[in-house]
């Protein structure tokens, strides 16, 4: 019998797990308060850093230290000891249950699942098209497990939200037996934030859901964009693996496979070394040697063409998207920018609607100045089409479907 939550129980711990790093929230979804969030970095190097902030009701200071923290497990504990510090420790039993990123869901994971033996096989049979990923989000499960074997373990699949994309937008044309039996087929990630940004967008516009469409754009170090008709993905831009689209901080984006064939016959490179170039040396890196746009819009301001040349090849392929997905759409109500990008760089959400008013789009240039961390719309009363920057806010995510599963009410809409 799987682990089931006490009925009093409204805390959910929710735990983002890398290959070298563990991030983390506690949540109470009883009032909606966050209670603790952190990272370990470096794991299993000789000197880990543990940052910590307290931000319950009595929130204390951010605390940092540097540490040995050789694998998963005694990042956890590392973990446990600092929520104990703040009287939320993960042995109480309050604790309702853990939420899991996990990235890769293949098709069998639509919804938030508890983890049982049968589920952790499955996704670790997901590893061949998530090798980078799905392999952390399950040490963090089974580390989780270790801990407290009593609460129930939940994953929430980075892939859930877009396999509700119709068949003919998730095939490539290629040859179908081939793609079968490799499970090659368009995923899409990032989707806890598109499902989040999407639903907060109508709320934002006082709609409900279902009768809007909007197009969201993820852009942060990873970038991707979705477009929602209704509350439900029709389609995304991240494919197989989180490579394909819009131009990242370190990855190309969409590119002809052909260049692949081309390096490896014309410029001697193995498949290992395209692939570290493509995910690892190109985006903005591999344009102009920087991936964060701070930085860029510094040196475009000092007169940097290389710099300038990254921001137009960046907000090309964004806009290209935007026409994309307007017509995937048909109507569009809003097009929302979020993640690190989206939410801070007012030029780049600017130049990406420039010259689209007869598609409805504008951006007003003094809303679009404001800096705040609220969701807010910044186009003009008079566009057709909203145009917002909605903050992203996975783990409040996570913790909903998490806590809603074991609460047995999936859709309920606890915090916020
Ligand atoms: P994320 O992956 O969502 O954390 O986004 C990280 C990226 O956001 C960084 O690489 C920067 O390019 C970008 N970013 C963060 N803060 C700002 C800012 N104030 N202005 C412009 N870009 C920013």
């Amino acid at each position: 019998m799987s682990p089931t939550a006490s009925p009093s129980a409204t805390r959910v711990l929710v735990l983002n797990s890398g290959s070298s790093s563990l991030k983390y929230q506690l949540l109470d979804m009883g009032d909606g308060t966050r209670l603790a969030a952190g990272l370990v970095e470096r794991i299993g190097e000789e000197s880990s850093r543990v940052v910590h902030t307290p931000l319950g009701p009595d929130a204390g200071e951010k605390r940092e230290r540097t540490a040995e923290v050789a694998d998963h497990d005694a990042a956890l504990k590392a973990v446990a000891e600092e929520l104990s510090k703040d009287g939320v420790g993960l042995d109480s039993p309050e604790l309702a249950a853990v939420g899991h990123r996990v990235v890769h869901g293949g098709l069998r994971f639509s919804e938030p699942t508890v983890v049982t033996d049968e589920v952790l096989a499955e996704i670790e049979r997901l590893v061949p098209v998530a090798p980078l990923h799905n392999p952390a989000n399950i040490t963090g499960i089974r580390t989780a497990t270790a801990l407290r074997p009593d609460l129930p373990q939940v994953a929430v699949f980075d892939t859930a939200f877009h396999t509700t994309m119709p068949e003919y937008a998730a095939r490539y044309a290629i040859d179908t037996e081939t793609a079968d039996a490799h499970r090659v087929r368009r995923y899409g990630f990032h989707g806890t934030s598109h499902a989040y940004v999407s639903a907060r967008t109508a709320k934002l516009l006082n709609r409900d859901p279902s009768e809007v469409n909007v197009i969201v754009l993820h852009l942060g170090n990873g970038a991707s964009a979705s477009a929602v008709a209704g509350g439900r993905c029709v389609d995304t831009s991240m494919g197989l693996t989180p490579l394909e689209g819009l131009v990242m901080g370190t990855r190309s984006g969409d590119v002809d496979p052909a260049v692949v064939f081309h390096l490896s016959r014309n410029a001697g490179m193995s498949n290992d070394d395209v692939d570290a170039l493509l995910n690892k040396k190109s985006g903005l890196v591999g344009l102009c040697g920087d991936n964060d746009m701070r930085e860029i819009r510094r040196r475009i301001d000092a007169g940097d063409e290389r710099a300038r040349l990254a921001f137009d090849v960046y907000v090309h392929r964004l806009k290209k998207y935007i026409g994309a997905y307007y017509a995937v759409l048909g109507r569009v109500d809003a097009v929302v920018f979020t993640a690190g990008v989206g939410e801070n760089a007012a030029e780049v959400r600017a130049a990406a609607v420039a010259g689209l008013e007869e598609l409805g789009l504008a951006v007003d240039a003094g809303l679009n100045a404001v800096r705040s961390g609220e969701a807010r719309l910044i186009s003009p009363e008079y566009a057709r089409v909203a145009v917002a920057v909605v903050p992203t806010d996975e783990e409040l995510e996570i913790a909903r479907q998490t806590y809603a599963l074991v609460r047995g009410d999936r859709g309920a809409d606890a915090g916020e």
